[in-house]
């Protein structure tokens, strides 16, 4: 049965529970999006059609959609803002059928003849890279770039683009190709790895075919060499390279090279082929930040049609810490355990995922679940004698010990500044305390987080596990 059936049938059963003013107030342009791991995925068109779903219909709904399809077991909603401007979705109860929805500005990509666009992904474009602070630059830069006609005078020639593993950098040397092939349907762009490059000059070199490896990369309009790193002490592909370089530069051939590091600290590859590697823009991309990452999350799980609830995408986002490889890797075993059990993910499975995947680390709880950990003086304590493996009684008690006087101070601060209690509430919470004793406690410590670094690291991480920020 497919899903716009699903829907039908699901309305079908509604319609009779509730009143037809109600049903065509509330149902008429929700739209069944996807099904998937037991949870089913329904667009709404405005913030407050999604609110008033959750809160009074979610229930409802589930048990009629289980009536059509008894393995669902989550209903989970999001604002589709495309379903507003088109007309009813589900007129006179749902007959008519939706076209699928188009994603937005997803282009074709047609590989020019004889050029190695044959290794470029089509799932990798400048539109589905996300823009956090820690990538726009290069983002702007790539899209000037590809926005530029080929025979243009090029402003930022050569582009180098660096940063750690898994950053997006081939993804942006990729969508950058890609958007040219789609804007330039029959200039030569080559997109290479340092790698293949230097495959196929030892390939030259072994079949006496220089001249046509030569010629191959001088016919290039655009040149996009990945991973350049690669090329420390592979001396011969580095002349050619260099040669290659002058001539595309001269004739004002536009060239992107991507690194896992700056040109200056590029090793075993000669000064004259790294200054030039140097020579136009070098911008960096960095691990994104919490929101970004959230971002590229839904972009992901959408293009590989998984479902997840907002809590796990924050779970996610606060678990990915070194590199966004580890996201597409996470993703498709969700993707595969959907598939196996036809479980929707949970918090322990996900983790599971990364226990398996990182065995040392520690996992975090998601932002969301973490935000407002601490709701009373208890919790407080409770965290703080752990963090700091003491007894909590030792926090409430009165020992002059140094290391539980500061404990106790350090849970005081966190009592004001988190819950923003009075010294006299403190001073009641932690053993009935005078005031002042807090107040004087209090400062103490706030001087010290001012001038010991290892008192203002742990406050810090503290209010970080805390979910404050
Ligand atoms: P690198 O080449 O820097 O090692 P990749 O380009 O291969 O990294 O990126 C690793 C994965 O992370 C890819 O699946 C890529 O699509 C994804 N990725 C990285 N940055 C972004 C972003 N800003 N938006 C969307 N996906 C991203
Ligand atoms: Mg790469």
């Amino acid at each position: 049965m497919d899903k716009n059936q699903v829907w039908a049938q699901t309305l079908q059963k509604i319609s009779t529970k509730i009143s037809m003013m109600e049903f065509h107030t509330w149902f008429k342009k929700v739209h069944l999006k996807q099904i998937s791991g037991g949870a089913i995925l329904l667009g709404c068109p405005t913030e407050m059609n999604k609110n008033w779903m959750e809160n009074k219909y979610q229930s409802m709904i589930l048990i009629n959609v289980k009536k059509v399809l008894p393995e669902i077991e989550n209903v989970f909603f999001e604002v589709d803002l495309a379903l507003a401007s088109t007309p009813e979705q589900n007129p006179e109860v749902f007959v008519k059928k939706q076209a699928p929805r188009k994603l937005p500005n997803r282009p074709e990509t047609r590989s020019a003849t004889g050029v190695e666009s044959r290794i470029i992904q089509p799932q990798f474009t400048l539109q589905n890279f996300i823009i956090g602070e820690e990538t726009k630059f290069a983002h702007a830069v790539c899209t000037a770039i590809a926005e530029t006609a080929v025979n243009e005078v090029k402003k930022y020639n050569p582009l180098y683009i660096h940063g750690g593993v898994g950053l997006g950098k081939t993804h942006l040397l990729q969508g950058t190709a890609n958007e040219l092939l789609r804007r330039n349907p029959n200039a030569v762009i080559i997109y290479t790895t340092a790698e293949r490059f230097t495959n196929d000059i030892v390939k030259g070199i072994a079949t006496r075919k220089m001249d046509a490896v030569r010629k191959k990369y001088r016919k290039a309009d655009v040149l996009l060499i990945d991973d350049v790193q690669f090329l420390g002490g592979k001396n011969q592909t580095q002349i050619e390279l260099f040669n290659t370089f002058n001539d595309l530069r001269d004739m004002q051939k536009q060239m992107i090279f991507s690194a896992d590091r700056p040109p200056s600290q590029l090793e075993n590859i000669v000064d004259r082929l790294t200054s030039r590697l140097g020579w136009g823009l070098i911008v960096d991309v960095r691990m994104p930040g919490f929101e970004t990452k959230k971002a590229i999350i839904q972009e992901k799980a959408r293009e590989m049609g998984i479902i997840l609830p907002p809590e796990l995408e924050d779970f996610i986002a606060t678990n990915i810490r070194r590199n966004l490889r580890e996201l597409e890797n996470v993703l498709n075993k969700i993707s595969i355990e959907l598939e196996i059990s036809g479980k929707s993910p949970t918090e322990q499975s996900v983790a599971k995922i990364f226990r398996s995947l990182n065995p040392d680390d520690d996992l975090l709880a998601g932002n969301k679940g973490k935000q407002g950990l601490a709701k009373g003086p208890d919790d407080i304590i409770t965290f703080i004698s752990d963090y700091f493996h003491l007894p909590a009684t030792d926090l409430i008690g009165t020992s002059r010990k140094k290391e539980i006087v500061q404990a106790r101070q350090i849970a005081w601060i966190l009592c004001k500044e988190i819950l923003k209690m009075s010294y006299e509430a403190i001073g009641k919470a932690f053993g009935g305390k005078n005031h002042t004793t807090i107040m004087h406690g209090i400062k103490k410590i706030q001087k010290l987080r001012r001038t010991d670094s290892t008192i203002a690291r742990h406050i810090h991480a503290l209010k970080k596990d805390l979910g404050v920020r």
